[in-house]
């Protein structure tokens, strides 16, 4: 395969050919250097380079440039190859302008000029991002292919499995040309389908889901069995958690049993976290999480799910799902909350097949000119309208109340009266579901009548409130009567501590009733459903890990 490729783009002559000398003295024998002289250059560069196949690893880009600014190139080539990493050279003058790039580009870094000597300006910051590139499986997996059924729960399964890990990938139908020639190259037949090709060529029938994180270059398993801490849970909390305690020196490894991101992952823009004042998609969020735990070198597991906790002397010993065991002397639970079940006859035979429960970054391109149906009226399904609403012919937002005011924010509330092809429909349930090989009808009950309709369409997605998945965890820890798990002073009755608890102080403010074991984010109880809090309490539990160890 060619090297991949690092394009420079700068008008000025001098300057340009300044910049890519550099980086061709440091990268030229492992990367390709490209360099263009305007911003409509290097995009036609990009194009061509993408009908050939090959990757683009960075974009260097100087921000005054007459035709196209840097920012305006760099927002233009995300479309081209969004996982490249991206710089903008700019002038001290030009920093406000840096800034405000880091959102609206997701911006990976700006370098103010001159940036000589490159040994201590320029290749450190190349090296970090170049390596976070080769570590991603966008460079492994550029190329990887999935055929399947268009209205398939197994198909799906993995399409949404790649789309929330962020493994790039090409969707054929196996009706088109193109996937039924993947499939008989492949020597399968339609039964064998979902089938995943790799850039390699190696294929796959139905994988499961440890096989595809392998396939995807994702960790499935432990480098070592014993931890100072392990995070259980990959949304904002564990990551956070992750990146705290790997950058102050413990030994961390963070499991999660589907993808890194959590709900928040699903989020197509977060509008309130903090120092985003563009708002940042979950995905960009959790890439962005990601790459900074393993920089600090915790290790993240993938497609392992936690099902046991046990005492053993200080240790605490966690057990996954196959059986096997890692110990640590501290846990971070961190397993937030899944959406609930909805409960109308025939919905369940059609999950995957009409009906999705978040997924919006999977199937919202194939909603295009479509009615699509939400149920549920708090922020989550307030995102997925504005989001559908760019694919969508109309978004019919269902709910139970009268209007949103109690259940969501007043900034996508408002945002919502803004489109018009969204329709809120209050006092509005799903009372049945029917089709099919997929989804074809829903039947809706208005509240107030009691009167139901049916309405013709294939795509129902379901933002309906959530629970903790916390039973593996009973009798452990002591839990709310909804399965939130109680921590800190809340766990005190009077001043009497919980029962069993073996140490003569009470649980610091995180702990569970099992000494060591911390809980952060949305599973514990009272917390606050936010991205920002549960980022923090993951923060914040590793310093109590400290505390909790230096005693030890
Ligand atoms: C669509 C959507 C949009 C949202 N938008 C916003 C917003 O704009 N602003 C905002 O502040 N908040 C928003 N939220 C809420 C926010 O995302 C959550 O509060 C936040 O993600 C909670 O983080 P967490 O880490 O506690 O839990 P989660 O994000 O729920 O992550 C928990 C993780 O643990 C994993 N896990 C669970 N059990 C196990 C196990 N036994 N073993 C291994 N892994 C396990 C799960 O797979 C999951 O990845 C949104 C939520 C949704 C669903």
């Amino acid at each position: 395969m060619a090297n991949p490729v690092i394009l420079t783009v700068d008008d000025d002559p001098v300057v340009s050919r300044a910049v890519a000398r550099d980086v061709r003295r440091r990268y030229g024998d492992r990367y390709r250097v490209v360099r263009a002289n305007s911003g409509p250059e290097a995009l036609d560069a990009l194009r061509e380079i993408k009908l050939r196949g090959e990757q683009v690893a960075l974009l260097l880009a100087d921000h005054r440039m007459p035709e196209m600014t840097g920012i305006e190139f760099l927002e233009a080539a995300m479309d081209v190859f969004p996982a490249a990493r991206r710089v903008l050279l700019t002038a001290y003058a030009d920093t406000d302008a840096a800034i405000e790039a880091i959102n609206v580009v997701d911006l990976d870094y700006y370098l103010l000029k001159p940036w000589h000597p490159p040994e201590e300006k320029l290749y450190p910051v190349l090296d970090t991002l170049l390596e976070a590139w080769a570590a991603s499986p966008d460079a492994a997996l550029a190329e990887l292919r999935v055929v399947g059924h268009r209205w398939s729960a197994p198909s799906f399964k993995v399409r949404d499995f790649l789309a929330r890990n962020l493994v790039p990938y090409r969707w054929l139908l196996v009706d088109e040309p193109e996937g039924a020639r993947l499939l008989d190259a492949a020597g399968a037949t339609e039964a064998d389908l979902p089938l995943v090709v790799t850039a390699e060529g190696k294929t796959m029938m139905a994988p499961s889901q440890t096989e595809l994180a392998a396939l995807a270059g994702l960790t499935v398993s432990p480098a070592t069995d014993f931890y100072d801490l392990v995070v259980v849970g990959g949304g904002p909390a564990g990551l956070g958690s992750a990146v705290y305690g790997a950058s102050e020196g413990l030994r961390t490894v963070l499991v999660e049993r589907r993808a890194t991101g959590g709900q928040a992952g699903q989020s197509s823009r977060i509008e309130n976290y903090l120092g985003f004042p563009d708002g940042v998609s979950g995905a960009q969020l959790t890439d962005r999480a990601r790459r900074q735990a393993t920089k600090f070198g915790a290790e993240l597991l993938s497609t392992r799910e936690v099902v046991g906790l046990s005492p053993a002397g200080s240790a605490r010993l966690l057990r996954f799902d196959d059986g096997s065991e890692i110990a640590a002397h501290t846990v971070v639970l961190a397993t937030g909350v899944s959406y609930r079940v909805l409960d109308a006859p025939g919905l369940s035979d059609f999950t995957g097949r009409g009906v999705f429960y978040g997924s919006t970054a999977t199937e919202a391109p194939s909603c295009v000119d479509q009615d699509v149906y939400i149920v549920g009226g708090a922020n989550s399904a307030g995102q997925a309208a504005v989001h559908f609403s760019r694919y969508a012919s109309r978004v019919h937002l269902l709910i139970r109340g009268a209007d949103l005011t109690a259940s969501m924010s007043r900034y996508l509330i408002d945002q919502l009266e803004r489109i018009d092809r969204i329709t809120v429909h209050p006092h509005t349930t799903v009372v049945g579901g029917s089709g099919e090989d997929h989804l074809r009808e829903l039947t809706l009950c208005d509240a107030r009548t009691g009167r139901t309709r049916t309405v013709p369409t294939s795509w129902l997605f379901i933002f309906i409130g959530a629970e903790p998945r916390t039973d593996w965890l009973d009798g452990l820890v002591v839990r709310d009567q909804r399965g939130f798990i109680v921590t800190g002073p809340d766990l005190l009755t009077g001043r009497r501590r919980p029962a069993g608890w073996p140490l003569g102080r009470d649980p610091y403010h995180l702990e569970t009733s099992l000494p060591g074991v911390f809980a952060a984010g949305d599973v514990r109880a009272q917390s606050v459903k936010r991205v920002a809090s549960a980022v923090g309490e993951g923060a914040m539990a590793v310093s109590l890990v400290h505390r909790y160890l230096e005693a030890q």
